[in-house]
């Protein structure tokens, strides 16, 4: 079986299906995808302007790391 794949619907970038608890697909066109348990959420996230990413996302990322 092909393992299943997320595209980027703004650029269609292809990845491996985010699963819940892992860390968000940061796609290289500046969305970042996440899979929240029930849905895949998008961010934008300007890199440039990083005051405006919820502070929510940036908590799992450093959980990640
Ligand atoms: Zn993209």
């Amino acid at each position: 079986m092909a393992e299943k794949m997320f595209v980027c619907k703004r650029c269609e970038r292809s990845y491996s299906y985010p699963q819940p608890e892992e860390r968000p697909i940061r796609c290289e066109c500046g969305w970042w995808y996440y899979n929240d348990g029930a849905a895949i959420r998008e961010i934008f996230w300007q890199r440039i302007e990083p005051y405006r990413t919820p502070h929510d996302l940036l908590r799992m990322f450093e959980a990640g790391v």
